[in-house]
């Protein structure tokens, strides 16, 4: 079978990178052997204002103009709906953090987001004494969702195998490469944090950031927004709630742990005063990077290979614009920022 291309891993990166070359009628074959679940149970938050210092994400104006496009002609394609907008409100614990959210509120871009005003605290189920500082034109994408639809399109092409892909089976010609029965211009590697049992990325200086979520139901709580202290609490639909999420630099297992539920609870504790349920705790690692910039480029000495990870914290936003960014350098030779290119640590 000869093809353009193999993806290897089906997360949130191979997910764009598919979308990229069905954009551009190139022909392709997606491995994906379910070792890593980071895209299936991040939480999904798009929110370009970094909250703890009241700052724009890194890049976050040209992200989020690809990126929210993106998820909306994904939702015409797959006929369904992934994508749900909501405010964020933001907990301040001082008065100092209201005068900052004041300053932050005048710079541009932050203005588009960020609305000029103490909101008072009406809930009694929240503990909010210095009230909220709200954010607006944020949502989420469900992940989950949008995965299972696009891996289902797939299958219905046969695009898809499940199965791990063995990295001792490439052969290299002057131009393509083999791969038991394919013959394929390129291999984009998108396996998140399993790349480092990949023999040509795995020096790459990618560091696990475990994080845990808990799903928890919680009747009286009746928020409409996400709210967001240490921790973040999301609704969901019928009084269900995301709570998360934890950030571990140690542990490479995606095993939900005990002390991960703790930690979350304690804080869920700090800011609501209701009764509530866990009914579900899941982990993932996020595929994060040293500098916090992703990981983008070919191979230094197989220049079939290429890769598009490191998409860290904020997959969501980063995964179209590096998708469509790998996507032209490899087929029109287009030059990556150095900021993401992965020659920054050759
Ligand atoms: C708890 C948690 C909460 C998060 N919340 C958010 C959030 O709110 N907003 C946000 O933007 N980001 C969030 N993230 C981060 C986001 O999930 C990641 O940035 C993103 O999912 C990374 O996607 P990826 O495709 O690179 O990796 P992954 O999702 O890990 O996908 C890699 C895929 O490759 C497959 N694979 C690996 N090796 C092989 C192989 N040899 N053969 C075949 N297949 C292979 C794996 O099975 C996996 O499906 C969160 C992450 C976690 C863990």
């Amino acid at each position: 079978m000869n093809i353009d291309y193999i993806i290897v891993g089906f997360g949130l990166a191979g997910l764009a990178f598919a979308e990229q070359l069905e954009n551009y009628n190139k022909s392709y074959l997606v491995f994906e052997d379910n070792s890593q679940n980071s895209s299936l149970v991040a939480g999904g938050v798009y929110n370009p204002v970094i909250l703890k210092r009241f700052t724009p994400v890194w890049d976050a104006i040209d992200q989020i103009k690809i990126a929210i496009p993106f998820y909306k002609e994904l939702e015409e394609k797959l006929d369904a709906k992934f994508n749900y907008t909501f405010d964020i409100h933001r907990i301040f614990t001082s008065v100092e953090e209201q005068n900052n959210w004041f300053n932050a509120c005048d710079k541009p871009f932050l203005a588009d987001y960020m609305i000029p005003e103490i909101i008072q605290n009406t809930n009694d189920s929240v503990i909010a004494p210095f009230g909220f500082g709200k954010i607006t034109n944020t949502g989420k994408i469900d992940t989950k969702f949008l995965l299972k639809r696009y891996k289902e399109y797939l299958i219905n092409k046969n695009q898809l195998r499940y199965e791990k892909f063995d990295y001792s089976l490439i052969e290299f010609d002057s131009e393509l490469v083999t791969y038991k029965d394919i013959r394929a211009k390129y291999i984009v590697f998108c396996e998140g944090f399993g790349v480092k049992k990949n023999p040509f990325f795995k020096e790459l200086p990618l560091q696990e950031a475990k994080g845990e979520l808990l799903t928890i139901h919680a009747p009286e709580l009746k928020i409409d927004y996400l709210l967001k202290s240490s921790i973040f609490i999301m609704p969901l639909d019928n009084d269900y709630y995301k709570v998360g999420a934890t950030f571990n630099w140690t542990d490479k297992t995606m095993l939900p742990t005990e002390e991960g539920e703790n930690e979350l609870l304690v804080k869920l504790k700090r800011v609501i005063t209701v009764d509530f349920e866990v009914v579900e705790h899941v982990a993932g690692i996020r595929p994060t990077v040293k500098d916090r910039r992703p990981l983008i480029g070919k191979h230094q000495q197989y220049k079939q290979l290429a890769i598009l990870n490191g998409l860290g914290t904020r997959g969501i936003m980063l995964a179209p614009k590096m998708a469509k960014k790998l996507f032209d350098h490899l087929e029109h030779d287009s030059p990556l920022d150095k900021e993401v290119n992965i020659t920054r640590f050759n």
